[in-house]
């Protein structure tokens, strides 16, 4: 691989300047940042890719909705992107369309695209049939969900039952301090100050398989780990050390 692009989110927390720092210290290729992808190429096909791949029911594999007033609304969020709240989009359908949205000679396999962005993506799951948010969806571009950090990898048991506790005794959602000195075992939330240290394992991920075919790591405490709970997110992402010792070999700083 050559070069890395990576795209900004500036609506999210997460500082891909620095992600792209950090890779740059770790893989030979040339790592390049980029402004926000839809910001640099939305247009109106894009707009109607997007709607095209909205998730409307968790348990159908079926999307989209091209209704004029959708891809208007659609039109609107490339611009304006905390908008696009609330939505799942089918994963691999965006990386499709950003896919089309790439310069003929920047579609190169020795040229790896990564759009950090701030939508919630899915992959459908033949095995359970419903659709499973994502942290990333890797290919090219290699997709980065912002809000699928915080969505995607489950959170303890006892977060979700505190929550519900909370609410029936006050009426709202208990404030995160609350959560996090109740609860056993680590998790992020939304805009959670270790945002962009957390992301850096997984824009790698997309860089390690594009270059060795390779998917995730089964170590559990190595950045190239998929973990699908969030204490094992932090085990993989946060704690040291950063990698299994067959991945330090290759990706030491
Ligand atoms: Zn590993």
């Amino acid at each position: 691989m050559k070069t890395v692009t990576l795209y900004r989110a500036p609506t999210t927390p997460a500082d891909v300047d620095a992600v792209g720092d950090w890779l740059d210290d770790r893989i030979d290729a040339t790592v390049r940042v980029r402004d926000r992808f839809c910001a640099l190429y939305g247009d109106e096909p894009l707009a109607e890719a997007f709607a095209d791949a909205r998730v409307l029911d968790p348990y159908d594999r079926e999307t989209g909705n091209t209704m004029l007033g959708i891809v208007r609304y659609e039109e609107r969020a490339l611009d304006d992107p905390e908008r696009a709240g609330g939505v799942i989009y089918d994963g691999l359908a965006v990386q499709r369309a950003l896919y089309d949205q790439l310069s003929a000679e920047e579609r190169t396999l020795d040229h790896l695209h990564v759009p950090v962005l701030d939508r919630v993506v899915g992959t459908w799951g033949d095995h359970d049939g419903r659709w499973h948010k994502r942290v990333n969806v890797l290919g090219q571009p290699g997709l980065i969900s912002v809000p699928g950090l915080y969505e995607a990898p489950a959170k303890p048991e006892q977060y979700y039952k505190e929550k519900q506790r909370h609410a029936m005794v006050s009426g709202d959602a208990p404030p995160r301090e609350v959560l996090e000195s109740t609860i056993d075992g680590e998790f992020l939330v939304a805009d959670d100050p270790r945002t962009t240290d957390a992301l850096k394992g997984y824009v790698l991920q997309a860089v390690h398989y594009l270059s060795t075919g390779e998917t995730f790591c089964d170590e559990s405490g190595c950045r190239l780990h998929n973990a699908h709970r969030q204490p094992g997110v932090v085990a993989a992402q946060l704690d040291t050390p950063e990698f299994c010792p067959r991945h330090a070999e290759r990706y030491r700083s």
